[in-house]
């Protein structure tokens, strides 16, 4: 995409001219390992399990740790994957489609997982492919709905790139759908964020979503 040289590392403040507002604050201090491993010992009670049978003996701290990778957004800034950029001229869509995540739905603490579509419109500003699946990932690695996931991956994208446009696209399955409640195996929940040009312009709008949908579905 661009050379090394031209890469641009975006100081504190100095291009941007502001301070930093945080999408979400970050959380302070380690996970909390063994409160987790008392909770998840009292839920197992609670149930009518007994949390010292042998073969639940070390699920609190399996629970402790996989929350602790499973949240691990919470401490981190998605934005420190967008701060090196390159400057180029290229006012064509970018688009970067089927990246994979998984989240956890934070009514149910049960896992949602699917791919994001991302689509922006520079504005002088680049940012290498990997860095958007990096921003999904620490921005699906927190307690989540889809629609402020959706939202919140837009809103950096436009805040730290200043970009034309931004479209981000979700589409997702939800566990707490498909394998409890109603229980519609199979359903996906799709939600969309559009920012600048494709959402004021009804005609960039439909050419990022057939971009995003061309030869996947009429
Ligand atoms: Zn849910």
């Amino acid at each position: 995409m661009a050379d090394d040289e031209k890469l641009k590392h975006a100081d504190t403040g100095s291009l941007m001219g502001e301070l930093d507002e945080s999408a979400q604050p970050l959380a302070g201090g380690a996970v909390d390992l063994p409160r987790i491993e008392r909770a998840v010992r009292e839920i197992l009670a609670a149930v009518g399990e007994d949390p010292d049978r042998d073969g639940l003996l070390e699920t609190p701290a399996r629970v402790g740790r996989m929350y602790a990778e499973l949240f691990s957004g919470l401490r981190e800034d998605p934005r420190q994957h967008l701060k090196k950029f390159f400057i180029e001229k290229y006012d064509e869509v970018v688009l970067v489609k089927d990246i994979s995540f998984n989240s956890v739905c934070e009514h149910h603490l049960l896992p949602f997982m699917g791919v994001a579509h991302i689509g922006y419109l520079p504005n002088g500003r680049v940012i290498g492919l990997s860095k958007l699946a990096r921003v999904v990932e620490v921005v699906s690695r927190r307690p989540q709905v889809q629609e402020r996931m959706t939202d919140t991956i837009a809103d950096l994208l436009v805040s730290e790139l200043d970009a034309k446009g931004v479209a981000v696209v979700v589409e997702a399955t939800h566990t707490c759908m498909t394998i409890r409640g109603i229980r519609r195996p199979g359903s996906l929940c799709v939600t969309s964020a559009m920012r600048g040009i494709f959402r004021s312009h009804l005609s960039s709008r439909s050419e990022i979503m057939t971009l995003i949908y061309g030869g996947k579905r009429g």
